[in-house]
């Protein structure tokens, strides 16, 4: 072997990327690395969208934001007077770029710890198991026995209204406003619409978010998602269901959105457009024509459970495979290869992802929706337990939202858990656990749980399944 001959080498360092290579050399393997991401100063760096330009900055803002929004209009309740409260978007901005210049530069640290090689460049690859690294000062060629596919996602544009990186912005623009625009419209309430236009209306846009389906989050199960929407709007998020995006023009400082709404067309001013209607898998240029890597009929590349693609010794995650686009989910399918590849057993229990929105309250969920359940014709029983009641949520002053536990109303299984309330995702962890450890809801009622904590509320509505919650009246 020459020394530029590696067991595995991992195309795109994301967090499906990253711990695939991280993953690999705690085995024992030779890895190594390959990502070309570059941000608007050009420096190359490590992490891929969730830590450049989604989770991690994202999740910075969700919180600067709140923050002002709870001094704003909560402090006054806690008895705390704040004077000449004021708002310095540069300031969030900076705070929210040191975190990723941490997080993404310890990357690089946990490469060097690990004994994998980070190259910054981009890799193709070639026949044969070879892949062309084209860096900032050249162009090599690498060979390694497994190759693994993590090149992710990029956002979905649409035809009507193109991105120009200034009035009409995909999620990465809109991270990056210098200030709040006063008038933000936001195309598709999924979770990027959400939390964006969560961060900006808290810091004083007038938020409008047109949303395609008549359903609001088709995904969740629909008591949860039917609570979060009323919240939402509380807040002030105008949210509009069954808006049709037809057209979206930049008049001056203005952008123009027309939209069918019942049958009727509407317009919608606004001075900044958030496009956020789903991301599609990304493959240019990471593999040579004469590969024959299979990819779906929406761009995906195809793999079986396993990660294997059509092509042996070539393995795909992340969101470039099928599945949801997820952070975590990429980063299991990562570990998992990596272990296949050394030879050990390694498995992928995809129905116990969960998912997370961060808004105020959260919304989290893991398991199938109560709808989902029916479906499957098996009988189920549902608990239900409000935050209204849970001391801990009320001395946060946070006392809104819900727990419901779906089961299997015979052999006892729980079959989804689905949360909208203060950290929500956080709660969640618990019931993944359950879920990944195959708990019965009687597993759930007899563990303790600390009080006054949050998760009291997921251990009532594990006893309000069989109607036994003590602090709610069991219908
Ligand atoms: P999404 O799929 O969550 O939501 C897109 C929404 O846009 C849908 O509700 C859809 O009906 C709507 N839509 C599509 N076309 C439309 C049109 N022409 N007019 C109006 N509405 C339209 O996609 P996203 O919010 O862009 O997020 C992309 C991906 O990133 C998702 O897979 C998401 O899971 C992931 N992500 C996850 C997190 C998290 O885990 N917290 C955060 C951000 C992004």
């Amino acid at each position: 072997m020459n020394d530029n001959h590696y067991d595995v080498a991992v195309i795109g360092g994301g967090p499906a990327g990253y711990p695939a290579a991280i993953r690999a050399a705690q085995l024992g393997l030779s890895a190594v690395c390959i990502d070309d991401w570059k941000n608007e100063k050009g420096e190359r760096l490590f992490g891929g969208t969730c830590l450049n330009v989604g989770c991690i900055p994202s999740k910075a803002l969700l919180e600067s934001s709140e923050l002002f929004h709870r001094a704003e209009t909560e402090f006054s309740v806690h008895g705390i007077k704040v004077g000449g409260l004021g708002l310095d978007v540069a300031a969030m901005q900076t705070r929210k770029a040191g975190i990723v210049q941490q997080l993404t530069t310890g990357i690089e640290a946990l490469f060097k710890a690990a004994g994998v090689v980070g190259i910054k460049g981009r890799g193709k690859l070639l026949a044969g198991n070879r892949v062309e690294v084209k860096t900032d000062t050249g162009v090599e060629t690498l060979s390694a026995t497994h190759v693994v596919l993590a090149t992710g996602s990029v956002p979905v544009e649409l035809p009507m209204a193109k991105f120009d990186g200034k009035r009409i912005v995909d999620s990465t623009g809109a991270l990056a406003f210098t200030s709040v625009p006063k008038r933000l419209g936001v195309i598709g309430a999924g979770v990027i619409g959400l939390e964006l236009g969560s961060v900006w209306g808290r810091l004083g846009s007038e938020v409008v978010i047109l949303e395609a389906l008549d359903t609001f989050l088709y995904m969740a199960d629909q008591q949860i998602a039917k609570e979060a929407l009323r919240h939402l709007k509380k807040q002030g998020l105008d949210i509009r269901l069954g808006a049709k995006v037809t057209s979206a023009t930049v008049q001056g400082d203005v952008v123009k959105v027309g939209y069918e709404s019942g049958g009727a067309a509407q317009t919608l001013e606004c001075d900044a457009l958030v496009v956020a209607v789903g991301r599609r898998p990304y493959t240019t240029g990471a593999f040579a024509q004469d590969v024959p890597v299979q990819l779906d009929k929406r761009g995906f590349v195809e793999v079986d459970a396993h990660c294997r693609t059509s092509v042996p010794k070539v393995w795909a995650v992340g969101d470039v495979v099928r599945g949801p686009m997820l952070a975590h989910k990429g980063t299991e399918e990562g570990v998992m290869v990596a272990e296949l590849i050394a030879g050990h057993v390694a498995e992928m229990n995809y129905k116990t992802i969960p998912s997370v929105i961060y808004t105020a309250p959260e919304i989290a969920w893991v398991g199938q929706t109560e709808a989902e359940v029916q479906k499957t014709g098996r009988p189920y029983k549902v608990g239900t337990f409000s935050f209204a009641v849970n001391g801990r949520a009320k001395g946060m002053q946070q006392a809104v939202g819900l727990v419901k536990l779906i089961a299997d109303r015979e052999h006892d299984d729980i079959l989804g858990v689905h949360i909208v309330g203060p950290v929500a995702g956080e709660l969640i962890a618990e019931a993944v656990l359950a879920m990944e450890f195959q708990a019965s809801a009687e597993d759930l009622q007899r563990t303790i749980h600390a009080h006054p904590t949050l998760s009291e509320a997921l251990h009532e509505a594990a006893l309000a399944a069989d109607k036994r919650a003590i602090h709610a009246i069991n219908r």
